[in-house]
């Protein structure tokens, strides 16, 4: 017996007899006039960064994207890899969402692996995608940060380049400078459940 397979099955039917039974009309509304989310969350693919719970958030609130290290690539960067730029484009072109905010996270191992060089080889596919923060990290380096502090402020850095990367594109920039869409940098410190955004001048405040 697969135990992992037969613990996604138990967690369906907690589900479906559970939480789905009380969103019955929600989930029914949600097909019948669509989905309008008016924000999207773009964080990493890890498994303690789980944004419905972060934001208490009910089915058709977040339109998510996820990946490693949520990392938004420059238009310049993008190589082959359209996955975000399609969720992005999606999500201010059809969506029309108001609030796009990026989620670092502590521990997060794609950053631990750019630090770590792993961006420079890049034999296997998180070397490649990591290698898109490879300046953010040379950056940082030069700053001679201690070692105990480069993981958070590479995580930090990391969001703040998202978002610098999201106003490459050009609807994105356009859709900011009119005013309709609002981006935001924020920072889960997953052992505390601490979420802290980004102010204009780039620094991270605990919303606790
Ligand atoms: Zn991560």
């Amino acid at each position: 017996m697969n135990t992992y397979k037969e613990k996604l099955f138990l967690g369906y039917r907690n589900f479906i007899s559970g939480k789905a039974k009380l969103q019955r009309d929600l989930y029914q509304d949600l097909i019948i006039n669509g989905q309008k989310p008016k924000i999207m969350v773009i964080c990493c693919s890890d498994s303690r960064v789980n944004p419905s719970d972060i934001f208490n958030v009910k089915p058709g609130d977040i339109f998510e994207h996820q990946n490693v290290a949520n990392i938004v690539p420059s238009v310049d960067s993008l190589g082959s890899s359209y996955g975000t730029l399609a969720a992005v484009e999606y999500a201010v072109m059809a969506l029309k969402v108001e609030v796009i905010i990026v989620i670092g996270h502590e521990a997060c191992g794609g950053i631990k692996g750019c630090l770590d060089g792993m961006g420079y080889n890049a034999s296997g596919y998180v070397g490649k995608w990591v290698s898109v923060f490879n300046e953010v990290r040379e950056k940082l380096i030069q700053q001679h940060i201690p070692k105990e502090k480069l993981q958070i402020e590479m995580e930090l850095e990391g969001v703040r380049q998202s978002l610098r990367n999201l106003m490459t594109y050009k609807f994105v920039e356009e859709a900011v400078n009119s005013g309709q869409l609002e981006l935001l940098g924020s920072h889960f410190s997953v052992s505390n459940r601490e979420l802290s955004i980004m102010n204009s001048n780039g620094e991270f405040k605990s919303l606790k």
